[in-house]
């Protein structure tokens, strides 16, 4: 198909990528909670990494054993500017961004810049080097939903004007691109809309709910709900959704959209907060605090597409996986010297 004069021409037949064995993975993000984690699993399947980072909310402590690999490469480097690599780029993996509200909001205009600018910056990289790249967009892009669950065609209901709205626009206008990048110059998509993801090697000062909780719960701290905690959200296992991403980056679509990826299992915030409590043992109370402005009443993800295209679900269960995070905070808080004694 031809576009209109002046434009580009598009290829809407998939060209199916010609991919090495040993392909060279670039992971925006990379020292985040997921990216660390993908960077470790892209190692172990025999690719060279390059991780590209600001460290804004990644950790050093996150890559540190990878630093040592002789397929891993870690550039500190803000994904707002343009950014070269010689050589091949096989894969991008676009993770770059804080997810964490109080993070996103302490500098929205960056935040709004890292999601915008990064798209266009990883799909510029992806033009040059004929490499296919994956978007991490959000549920937030639904906003403060009117249906639940929510599916794929559902559009949002997103406050262009408040605390959330540079995560959540940025993110939407994220799509955009990525839709028009592959529509103009054929690049090679993938988009997750992912739900709440949990797990190992979250930063507990992080400030979301589940490490919040499990570092309240371990110090004997109190356990802060937001508002009633009649909220509900859907936690997904990090494990689970980075099984999903790898799915969904090796499908080969002639029409890429969308997909949402998450766990369907919904909880209240209060659920969560008893959940924590139960497993930690943790003789800590739940106080009430402010509800934060624009927090979704309800979040629930229809997966029914990834099911289908993917055949993909989710396999640990809420217990498990915060049984499995829990423990993985009890190691690094007490090396820390972040425990109660009865946490030890
Ligand atoms: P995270 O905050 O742990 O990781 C984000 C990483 O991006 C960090 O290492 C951070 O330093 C880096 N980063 C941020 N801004 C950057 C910039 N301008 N330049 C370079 N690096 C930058 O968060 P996460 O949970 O690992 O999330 C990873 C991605 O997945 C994000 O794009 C997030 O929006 C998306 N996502 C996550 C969830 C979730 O529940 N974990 C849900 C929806 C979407
Ligand atoms: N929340 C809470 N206590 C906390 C942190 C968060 O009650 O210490 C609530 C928050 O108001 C929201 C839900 O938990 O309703 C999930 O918050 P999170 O920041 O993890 O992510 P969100 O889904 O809001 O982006």
């Amino acid at each position: 198909m031809t576009l209109p004069r002046g434009n580009k021409r598009v290829t809407h037949t998939p060209v199916k990528p010609c991919l090495p064995l040993r392909r060279t993975v670039l992971v925006t993000g990379g020292a985040g909670f997921l990216g660390s984690q993908l960077c470790a699993r892209k190692l172990q399947q025999g690719h060279q990494v390059i991780c590209l980072d600001n460290l804004q909310t990644g950790r050093m402590r996150n890559i540190t054993p990878l630093m040592s690999h002789r397929s891993f490469r870690f550039i500190e480097h803000d994904v707002i500017t343009p950014y070269q690599l010689k050589g091949p780029v096989h894969q991008i993996f676009n993770l770059a961004c804080p997810a964490s509200p109080p993070k996103y909001q302490l500098d929205p205009i960056h935040t709004f810049k890292t999601s915008v600018m990064g798209a266009m910056n990883a799909l510029e990289l992806a033009r040059e080097k004929g490499a296919k790249v994956f978007q991490a967009s959000t549920s937030e892009i639904y906003g403060d939903p009117e249906i639940s669950p929510q599916p794929e065609g559902y559009r949002g209901c997103v406050n262009t004007f408040g605390p959330r709205a540079c995560y959540d626009e940025g993110k939407r206008a994220a799509e955009t691109l990525f839709h028009d990048y592959h529509h103009r110059y054929g690049v090679q998509i993938a988009i997750a809309r992912i739900f709440n993801t949990y797990g190992p090697f979250m930063d507990p000062q992080d400030g979301r709910v589940v490490s919040n909780f499990i570092n309240q719960a371990l110090r004997g701290k109190d356990i802060t709900v937001y508002g009633s905690g009649g909220q509900t959200r859907s936690f997904c296992y990090s494990g689970d959704l980075l099984d999903a991403i790898e799915a969904l980056m090796d499908l080969n679509e002639a029409a890429p959209a969308p997909v949402n990826l998450g766990n369907p299992g919904e909880f209240t915030v209060l659920e969560l907060a008893r959940k924590v409590c139960t497993l930690t043992g943790t003789r800590s109370q739940v106080v009430f605090k402010d509800l934060p402005q624009d927090d979704p009443k309800q979040r629930k993800p229809d997966i029914s597409v990834a099911r289908s295209k993917l055949g993909w679900q989710p396999k640990v269960r809420l217990e498990d996986g915060l049984h499995r995070t829990i423990r993985h905070f009890q190691a690094e808080m007490a090396e820390a010297g972040h425990l109660t004694a009865a946490a030890r």
